[in-house]
């Protein structure tokens, strides 16, 4: 075909769309064979039943067969790396002029991405979030798409369909979340991934077109689905429900709402049992930041920590969750679990500020617990920074109270072994990237290994977090990690929940050797 007669025809296809891919225009069709029937007898018959076939052949040439499907015009930009929030938009505004037919619109975010950036460095995130856009790709059809709308966040538009059910939904994003699932390699290791999605219909009217979904509605949907699903947890997802009130809050509106909420104790800590394998025993729990919020229910750090840094809070929230959660180790006492733990998460600024060692000791002298009893988590990116002295003063004198220290996140920052003895440090945390699948991965576990043993040679415990699976247990165990904490043991409950809890633990009873300073069996 010569270029002219392909650039001709290429227009003709453009501008007939609209009107030779609806479905309507098969009704014509006896109508346009009896009309020719009466105007010129059976061989304008005959003509009039070539021509309108000839004219949809002609107009869907070079376009992808869908079998069983009746095409309707092109509206996606297939799986093109340069898609961005605007080419969703415009997608899903094409389909809502489609009356009959339906579309979704999914915002997939890979959890934990901070992290892994750090942990990663930025050239192989980078590559890292290409396979994830080459797997969304490949877990959807050719002419569905993938946009990226934001750091680690991909947004996914269905190519129309006749009706996008609740259950069609799940699937697809079941699908997009088991194609990011096999683990990817990353240089010398490999990385396994999960993600939240969120995911909004696109329903037509009907064939009136009155009242068109608006294209900025579905994706703020989908969007608000997803902060549900985050809300939730990691590997979540939730669907919209239209005129469901909105969890997403601006941080700025939440911001105003930050000193009302540490006063009134709306903010609180919840807690995560970690449990000590050389026992079996609950060692003791990880309080957890929680904001009860009056209309937006039980939010996560993640929700809000933003906010209560935005209005300057973070020490008052390190303050108010101590104080609880110092509290809490009472009243574990007060019904026979006397040699629980609790440790509490401390921020750059908390560390950084001279008083903060002196306030924890008051903390604990006015709560009359053992210094020993409570343990401070300071992150590996924090105390890695061996520059900062503020910080090392304030590890020094926790430390000399007796106070325990955990290096949180291990892994993910970059301070080494060595480098960390220093510090004090009595224990590591390994990172849950670390931790998930590694029952199945052979590289994770000669890594995790090294770390615990090289740890063991320097008389820190390690302890597993995130840790899911009883095989991600198991194989932890052998690798010989003391301590492990996770959804697969619990996930973080109020005080209130954990009274029952611990009694089906049957925690509390006198333990032999199970203080966290012992050495790991070997
Ligand atoms: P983190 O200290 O690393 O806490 C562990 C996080 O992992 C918690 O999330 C916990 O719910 C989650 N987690 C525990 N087990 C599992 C599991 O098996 N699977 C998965 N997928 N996740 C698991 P959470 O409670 O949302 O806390 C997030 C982060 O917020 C914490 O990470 C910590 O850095 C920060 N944070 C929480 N409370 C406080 C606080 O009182 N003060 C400060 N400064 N930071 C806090
Ligand atoms: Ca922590
Ligand atoms: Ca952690």
């Amino acid at each position: 075909m010569s270029r002219a007669v392909k650039d001709a025809l290429e227009r003709w296809q453009r501008g007939s769309r609209s009107v030779l891919s609806r479905v309507e225009v098969l009704a014509l069709f006896p109508i346009l064979v009896l009309c020719a029937y009466a105007a010129g007898g059976p061989t304008l018959v005959v003509a009039a039943a070539m021509v309108l076939p000839a004219l949809l052949v002609v107009q869907n040439l070079g376009r992808p067969v869908r079998p069983g499907v009746f095409a309707p015009a092109p509206v996606t930009q297939g799986p093109t790396r340069s898609a961005d929030r605007a080419t969703v938009l415009a997608m899903l505004g094409r389909i809502s002029a489609m009356p009959g037919l339906e579309s979704a619109c999914f915002v997939l975010r890979i959890d934990d991405w901070d992290r892994l950036e750090r942990r990663l460095g930025a050239e192989a995130a980078r590559d890292l979030l290409d396979e994830c856009h080459a797997r969304l790709c490949a877990a959807l059809r050719g002419d569905d798409l993938v946009a990226s709308l934001g750091p680690a966040t991909f947004g996914v538009v269905l190519h129309p369909i006749a009706a996008a059910r609740l259950r069609i939904r799940d699937a697809i994003a079941d699908r997009l979340r088991a194609g990011l699932a096999t683990p990817v390699a990353v240089g010398a290791t490999s990385v396994r991934l999960t993600a939240c999605v969120g995911h909004a219909a696109l329903r037509n009217p009907g064939p009136s077109g009155k009242d068109a979904p608006d294209a900025d509605a579905v994706l703020a949907g989908a969007f608000q689905a997803l902060e549900e699903a985050r809300g939730a947890g990691p590997d979540s997802v939730r669907s919209f429900v239209p005129g469901s009130p909105g969890r997403q809050r601006t941080q700025s509106q939440l911001s105003n709402e930050v000193a009302g909420a540490l006063a009134s104790g709306a903010i609180l800590p919840w807690f995560q049992p970690q449990l000590d394998m050389r026992t079996g025993r609950v060692a003791g729990f990880e309080a957890l930041a929680r904001w009860q919020h009056p209309t937006l229910g039980v939010m996560t750090p993640g929700q809000f920590l933003p906010a209560v840094e935005n209005a300057g809070r973070m020490e008052d929230l390190g303050t108010r969750i101590r104080q609880q959660a110092l509290d809490a180790l009472k009243a574990w006492d007060r019904r026979g679990h006397m040699d629980l733990t609790l440790s509490v998460n401390a921020c750059g600024s908390e560390l950084r500020s001279p008083g903060y060692a002196e306030q924890v000791a008051w903390d604990l002298d006015a709560a009359d617990i053992a210094p020993e009893r409570l343990i401070v988590e300071v992150l590996e990116s924090v105390a890695a920074d061996a520059r900062d002295d503020a910080v090392m003063a304030t590890l020094a004198a926790l430390r000399s109270q007796g106070i325990g220290l955990d290096l949180d996140d291990f892994g993910v920052g970059q301070a080494s072994l060595l480098s960390i003895r220093r510090f004090g440090v009595s224990r590591i945390k390994i990172d849950r990237s670390f931790v998930i699948g590694i029952d199945r991965d052979a590289e994770q576990q000669a890594m995790v290994g090294g770390i615990v043993s090289l740890g063991r040679k320097m008389g820190l415990d390690a302890l597993a977090e995130g840790v899911e699976t009883p095989e991600e247990q198991a194989t932890l165990v052998e690798l010989g990690c003391t301590y492990v904490q996770g959804f697969g043991l619990a996930r973080p409950m109020a005080l209130s929940d954990t009274f029952a809890w611990l009694e089906t633990q049957g925690a509390g009873m006198p333990r032999s050797g199970a203080g966290r300073h012992l050495r790991p069996a070997e």
